[in-house]
């Protein structure tokens, strides 16, 4: 069996991220994984519903970009 950062992490809830910075540490730690593909792969066969599983970030059973802030989405575009 491999020791993979998640499973020896003392907080794996990094790994469901409320917050952006979360989102980036698991996804930092993803990426020195030693199966980074292999975890990514079972994620999309199995169809993980939520959370990071080979450095991508699962909301609603799709892969996304960025963690979505809660409440609702603006009704009119912001300045970048
Ligand atoms: S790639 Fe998968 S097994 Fe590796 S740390 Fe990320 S979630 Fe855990």
């Amino acid at each position: 069996m491999t020791n993979t950062p998640c499973t020896t992490i003392p907080d794996a809830d990094v790994f469901f991220p409320e917050t952006a910075e979360q989102l980036a540490l698991a996804q930092s730690l993803c990426a020195r994984c030693p199966v980074t593909a292999t975890c990514l792969e079972q994620a999309v066969t199995l169809g993980v519903t939520d959370g990071v599983w080979g450095g991508q970030l699962f909301e609603r059973g799709r892969p996304v970009t960025e963690k979505r802030r809660p409440g609702r989405p603006r009704k009119t575009a912001t300045a970048a």
